[in-house]
């Protein structure tokens, strides 16, 4: 038997074929590479751009929100103020207009703190300005600062319904100033003279309901001293202002604290008196909006 003997010769290796591989691998490898570079940045970008809706949406969110609850806190105090003169249990709102003055103010402040009583002033823009350091006193005291406007010159104010909104603006500035609170906003304003009647009363309806509209509330009150209209005793006062308390469950008392109501001053622990023996708490518009 004879065997075939195989000679294995080495293949010739073939330089030119080799060289065309490498080549055709690492064309290959680069193109791959590429490719997977681009699908990266690719993704980072998708990625990015993703994040940037979510971020959006958020802010955009967030913005509803905050915007929903300023309405909704808005309305609340317009609803609060507009149902103010009922309530189950007996409460007495103290409301004192055209301050601060340098005559009565400080020694009403003085008595209130006395007697733990929290109320409201109506300030006027143009005394608020003459007497920053009163007003900063009444809001550090719990006091709650209210719009009256800023000239009460029934001419000035009542001129338009845009006259009455830029006094309303006149004064929130100069209150803000005396606080120094650039945020502060009373949402509060009462009409010199009240909203009824008067040659002006269809222009003073026309401003409340655009003040309404921009979440401002405006009250009068359902008693009062009489100390604006020339009731010139302390009786006279007193009984004026019992027949218009005339036993109601919630009083909002017009008085004022300008500097020629010092009568208003001396008459009021009288006031007080008799409301604590009717029964009657203490609120101010903190209680009622907060
Ligand atoms: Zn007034």
């Amino acid at each position: 038997m004879m065997l075939d003997l195989i000679e294995i010769t080495p293949r010739k290796l073939n330089i030119k074929k080799i060289i065309l591989c490498i080549a055709i691998i690492l064309i290959i490898i680069a193109i791959l590479a590429v490719f997977l570079y681009k699908h990266i940045e690719y993704r980072k970008l998708i990625l990015a751009q993703k994040e940037e809706q979510m971020v959006s949406k958020q802010t955009y969110f967030t913005h509803k929100i905050t915007y929903k609850q300023q309405i909704k806190q808005t309305k609340s105090i317009i609803a609060q103020v507009n149902s103010i003169y009922e309530s189950e249990g007996k409460r007495a709102f103290l409301t004192f207009d055209d301050g601060p003055s340098q005559t009565v103010t400080p020694l009403l402040l003085d008595y209130l703190k006395q007697e733990n009583i929290k109320v409201t002033f109506f300030l006027l823009g143009s005394r608020v300005e003459l007497n920053p350091s009163i007003v900063k006193r009444e809001y550090e005291e719990g006091h709650y600062l209210a719009n009256h406007g800023y000239s009460h010159i029934y001419s000035n104010i009542y001129q338009s319904p845009q006259s009455v909104i830029d006094e309303y603006n006149l004064t929130e500035q100069a209150i803000k100033n005396a606080i120094g609170k650039q945020d502060y906003n009373s949402y509060l304003f009462r009409f010199p003279g009240g909203i009824n009647g008067g040659k002006s009363n269809n222009l003073k309806h026309e401003a409340g309901a655009i003040l309404e509209q921009c979440g401002v509330a405006h009250i009068d009150w359902n008693a009062l001293t009489g100390d604006a209209e020339g009731k010139n005793t302390i009786e006279e006062m007193l009984d004026y202002v019992k027949a218009t308390i005339n036993d109601k469950n919630s009083v909002v008392i017009l008085m004022h604290d300008a500097s020629d109501k010092i009568l208003t001053y001396e008459m009021l622990p009288q006031l007080v008196q008799y409301l604590r023996e009717n029964g009657y708490e203490f609120k101010n518009m903190y209680d009622l909006i907060e």
